[in-house]
């Protein structure tokens, strides 16, 4: 059966090339962890666990461990990280899955250490990160409660820390100062695990921004300085998108240029003309008719709407790509329908491919078009492409 035409294109090979160009951006000693979570920015996990695991990464991150799970069915050997936050009674799945958990808070910790214990796990055997706010208040230990912390890596537990994390809030701005702010707050969180008699092998740390931006040097040589390792956590740039620097007027740092140009998109979002319909000069066009033609109009009927992920917002300022050229939305976008006005592109017929974001011809459509016009970021753009959308490799 034909199914209703609205579906991403994920190109693998993509992924794989952006995987290997990051890597080769990465400090000395450093190490990528690709950041899988929530499907993968809505590129697919099943597509992408695979691919990032072709291209050489031994790391992988997700949201829950739920996501986890589902990562660990599609790979045997890399590292899967839990970096949401886990909820007491999960350790359990945490063993079974060999996955390794963020954590900052005591339950939590109480939580894997029943887990492990019950398990039969032996001293130093499950490996944890210890999250640290450094800032951004969302998730993390702070330095008042480290200490407590600390002391729960005994010689006889079965805990074992194998990395510090942390997140760099403001690392798209470039005057540095959140990011200074951060580092000096870690600095002074690694003086202290270093006095525990701790020596964590993973400083895991900074994200896309991070890795395309002069800190990533700062982050190496802090690791360097404690004899850690430096891992890095990109997400959106694996993903083919750079993300911008603050203010949006001022330059952009010399690498996230080089990136720019380099990454490929992963993701193209199609669906097809469904039907075409001729209306005359006064028709009105969707809910609540906020668009008036002026003239006769041809228009396109699309089987995507905002249940699918297009932004209500865009409705009557954006364009799709119909033949190569811009076709504007005409009038709201509906929960399962979007009409395009092809009055002035020739020749479209039911059946034509069309690109909601993407490439087609000389046009392209980016995300960041997608963000801009709906006064959003590309993350929100990928993540909300919904479920019913297929994922298609090509
Ligand atoms: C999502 C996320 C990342 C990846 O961020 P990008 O900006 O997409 O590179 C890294 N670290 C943490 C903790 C995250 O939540």
């Amino acid at each position: 059966m034909q199914t209703r035409p609205c579906w991403v294109e994920i190109r693998t090979q993509a992924l794989e090339d952006n995987f290997r160009y990051l890597s080769s951006l990465t400090p000395a000693d450093g190490e990528l962890m690709a950041v899988l979570k929530a499907d993968a920015y809505g590129h697919s996990l099943a597509l992408c666990v695979p691919a990032a695991i072709r291209a050489g990464a031994r790391w992988i991150a997700v949201t829950s461990v739920e996501e986890g799970m589902a990562a660990r069915a599609l790979c045997a050997d890399a590292r899967v990280m839990v970096i949401g936050g886990i909820i007491p009674g999960q350790g359990e799945a945490i063993i079974a899955n060999h996955l390794t958990a963020a954590v900052w808070e005591p339950f939590q910790l109480d939580d894997l250490e029943t887990a492990a214990r019950a398990a039969g796990m032996g001293p130093s055997s499950l490996a944890v990160h210890v999250e640290i706010d450094s800032g951004m208040s969302r998730q993390g230990a702070n330095l008042e409660h480290l200490q407590a912390l600390l002391a729960r890596f005994a010689p006889d537990s079965p805990l074992r820390l194998d990395g510090v994390m942390t997140h760099l809030f403001a690392a798209d701005e470039s005057d540095g100062q959140a990011n200074q702010f951060q580092l000096q707050y870690m600095r002074q969180a690694l003086h202290r695990i270093e006095d525990a008699g701790l020596y964590p092998d993973w400083l895991n740390i900074g994200s896309s921004t991070a890795l395309v931006s002069a800190v990533s040097g700062e982050l190496a040589a802090l690791a360097a300085q404690y004899g850690m390792k430096l891992m890095l956590r990109p997400g959106l740039a694996l993903y083919g998108v750079v993300p911008r620097f603050l203010p949006e007027d001022g330059p952009n740092p010399a690498l996230a240029v080089a990136a720019h140009s380099r990454l490929e998109p992963v993701l193209a979002w199609k669906t097809r003309v469904i039907d075409l319909r001729q209306i005359p000069a006064g028709a009105v066009i969707g809910y609540n008719g906020t668009f008036v033609a002026t003239e006769p109009m041809r228009l396109a009927l699309l089987p995507a709407g905002y249940a699918d992920g297009i932004f209500r917002s865009l409705g009557n300022r954006f364009h799709f790509l119909v033949r190569g050229q811009r076709a504007p939305l005409a009038g709201r976008v509906s929960m399962d329908h979007t009409v395009v006005d092809v009055t002035e592109i020739a020749d479209v017929a039911v059946g034509d491919e069309v690109v909601i974001l993407g490439t087609q011809g000389e046009e392209t459509v980016s995300a960041y078009d997608h963000a801009d016009a709906a006064g959003t970021i590309p993350w929100e753009v990928f993540t909300r492409i919904g479920p019913r959308v297929h994922r298609v490799a090509v």
